[in-house]
């Protein structure tokens, strides 16, 4: 129950959990606090539309259709929850204030700092032009995912380049996606064999977990495809076509025409955070890994992409994440310490084709931990997973992970 003196400072704006984004981490969270019984949460967010991400590779691979991964952002705002439909632009710890665009102010007695990643739509000389000409998509945001699958589904003949940038990235295998989709999809065409696929990577190795790995190497040699690894775009002249690739342990360049660029944009934490007090040297919300509280403020938490684990950022992480901060917050309300401990899981669907998937489940060193102990069967290309990726895990997100029930 709250005192007068509490409604008061709730009239105010103050809130007992402030969560910055409505995102799957945001919303989740905020949904899982209401079924624990917190009381006084609000969520800041400008977006009108939530999206399912994880879905952006199929719309991109044209195995799903883009008004699939959109629902309107009020039907999943949990009932009870305050939405403050702006951006917050500033946060001071030691005073416990949120500023919104709107120069409106908010105090809290907790935060959680969750707006997930900047994509970098310019980090790489001439990505931009890229994406603005007939000739360059991605699956990084939805309307370039629909572009996407037009231009490969058009293409019968050619060069296809398909890139990973480095740094952080959110869900780094997604990049790859589409391109096993459209390669399936242009075999089953006939066209295969006239289209010359490249993948550029910037890691050592396909993807880095090594039985993973042995399971995607074995479909790149099926389909033909010209792997480039610790390889990267550095710029790209979108009214020639040309994408130069640097191979940055050979320290070599080339130019390559494309007749399709599908290129992952660069990602970095959300600047704004840097000016906050919270970053740790990346950018990203300096929390325990373990716990997910700032490591200085503990009043602040952070979880999902902008948080400063070293897990592989995804929302398979996220659910586990979420499960943890929503337990260790509820303990710190009630006057406990957080007892609970996120233990570095990550997973990342390969869609390897039009109807399998191998699914990478991983640790925030890499080592590989699927989800039936010492069974690696999951890593293993599976009609199975999927069903299970394509059709339940989506129903999985709208109907049990926003409802804090997943
Ligand atoms: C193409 C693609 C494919 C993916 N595939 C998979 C997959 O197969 N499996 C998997 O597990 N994960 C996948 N992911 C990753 C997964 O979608 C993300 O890890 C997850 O969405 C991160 O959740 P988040 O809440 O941290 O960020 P987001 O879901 O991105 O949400 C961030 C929210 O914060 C809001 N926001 C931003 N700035 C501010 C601000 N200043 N103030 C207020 N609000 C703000 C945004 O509007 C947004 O609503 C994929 C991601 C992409 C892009």
């Amino acid at each position: 129950m709250h005192s007068s003196k509490d409604v008061q400072r709730m009239e105010k704006g103050h809130h007992q959990v402030l969560v910055i984004g409505a995102g799957n981490a945001g919303i989740s969270l905020a949904a899982r606090l209401k079924r624990y019984r917190v009381k006084g949460i609000a969520v800041v967010d400008p977006t009108e539309q939530h999206l399912y991400q994880p879905f952006f590779s199929h719309i991109a691979g044209g195995t799903a259709k883009a008004e699939m991964a959109v629902r309107p952002q009020e039907s999943v705002m949990p009932k009870g929850v305050t939405w403050h439909r702006d951006s917050a632009t500033a946060i001071d710890p030691s005073a416990k204030t949120v500023t919104l665009a709107s120069g409106q102010t908010f105090t809290y007695e907790h935060l959680v700092v969750c707006p997930g990643i900047q994509k970098n739509w310019n980090g790489i000389p001439g990505l931009q032009d890229a994406y603005d000409s007939p000739y360059g998509a991605t699956n990084y945001s939805l309307d370039l995912a629909v572009k996407a699958w037009r231009l490969l589904s058009g293409l019968r003949s050619g060069t296809a380049i398909f890139s990973m940038p480095d740094g952080p990235i959110t869900c780094g295998g997604a990049a790859q996606k589409p391109m096993y989709l459209a390669c399936d999809y242009w075999r089953s065409q006939g066209v295969l064999d006239n289209i010359r696929v490249i993948l550029a990577v910037p890691t050592s190795s396909v993807y880095g977990v090594d039985v993973v790995d042995e399971e995607l190497n074995r479909k790149i040699t099926e389909y033909g495809i010209e792997l480039r690894c610790s390889t990267e775009l550095t710029s790209v002249d979108a009214e020639g076509r040309l994408a130069t690739l640097r191979d940055t342990a050979r320290g070599t360049e080339e130019q390559i025409r494309y007749d399709v660029l599908h290129a992952a944009p660069p990602q970095s934490a959300p600047d704004w955070i840097r000016s906050t007090g919270l970053a740790d040297d990346d950018g990203f919300v300096a929390v325990d890994k373990h716990t997910l509280r700032h490591i200085t403020h503990p009043t602040v938490w952070s979880l999902g992409d902008a948080a400063g684990t070293p897990n592989s950022k995804s929302g398979a992480a996220l659910r586990q994440q979420t499960k943890v901060l929503a337990k260790n917050l509820q303990s710190v309300l009630k006057g406990n310490q957080p007892g609970q401990k996120y233990n570095g899981y990550g997973a990342c669907p390969f869609t390897v084709s039009r109807s399998t998937v191998v699914l990478a489940e991983f640790d925030d060193t890499l080592a590989p931990k699927p989800s039936v102990p010492g069974w690696k069967g999951l890593a293993k290309e599976k009609r199975l997973t999927w069903l299970v990726e394509r059709y339940g895990f989506i129903r999985l997100y709208w109907y049990a992970i926003l409802k804090g029930r997943a």
